[in-house]
């Protein structure tokens, strides 16, 4: 017979390792399940250097998870401390395809296997999907809607659509020679 988890928690990043650091500090049996081959894939995907939680506490923090003003490289590598250091239950390269709920249960299904709970936890955030011109060419390689590096585009012509966070954050600005228009 198939193990039944207290809580299935799906996603890493602040949300889902708050809620698996307090599962395990509650002795539940849980797992939590990510998608990607790494923690916290929205801050993962960061620029480098970003610097992070610099806007006022509205919503007080609540849970065991550290969480303070930092770098990205950081906070990911704590992150991956207390994962590491409390032996978290966590599963890495698992997407979750679908969730059934049955006779008040769930099965939480991934492409290869099944986990039985009697409680979920959706900590996906919203960066895998993000929004969307909805205009031909968005789908273009050279199309990004994640800016990981701007050295990177040094001494290149680009088009920025939109960009608060990422621009007027950045630690190492887009060139220096900008040519700015407010539409
Ligand atoms: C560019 C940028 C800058 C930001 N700067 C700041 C800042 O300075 N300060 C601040 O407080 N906040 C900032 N934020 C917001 C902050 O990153 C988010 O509020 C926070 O990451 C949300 O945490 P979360 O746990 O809800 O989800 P996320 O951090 O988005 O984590 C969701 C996780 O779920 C995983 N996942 C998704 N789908 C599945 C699936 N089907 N199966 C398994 N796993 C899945 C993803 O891979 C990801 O690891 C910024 C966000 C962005 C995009």
């Amino acid at each position: 017979m198939q193990a039944i988890f207290d809580i299935v928690i799906v996603g890493s990043g602040p949300g889902g390792m708050s809620a698996a650091l307090n599962a395990h500090m509650n002795n539940l049996n849980y797992i939590l399940l990510e998608k990607t081959d790494h923690l916290s894939d929205t801050i993962f995907s960061y620029h480098k250097k970003k610097f992070t939680m610099v806007e006022p506490a509205i919503i007080p923090l609540r849970g065991a998870l550290w969480i303070e003003p930092a770098v990205r490289e950081e906070i990911l590598s704590n992150l991956d401390e207390v994962a590491a250091m409390q032996n978290l239950n966590i599963r890495l390269n698992t997407p979750v395809t679908e969730i059934v709920k049955e006779s008040g249960s769930f099965h939480v299904k991934t492409d290869a296997e099944v986990f039985n709970t009697e409680h979920v936890i959706i900590a996906i955030g919203t960066q895998g999907a993000p929004r969307k011109l909805g205009v031909p060419g968005e789908d273009l390689p050279h199309v990004l809607s994640r800016l990981n590096d701007p050295g990177m585009y040094s001494d290149q012509d680009i088009v920025v659509i939109g960009g608060e966070t990422q621009l007027s954050r950045s630690p190492s600005p887009l060139p220096t020679k900008i040519e700015l228009r407010c539409l």
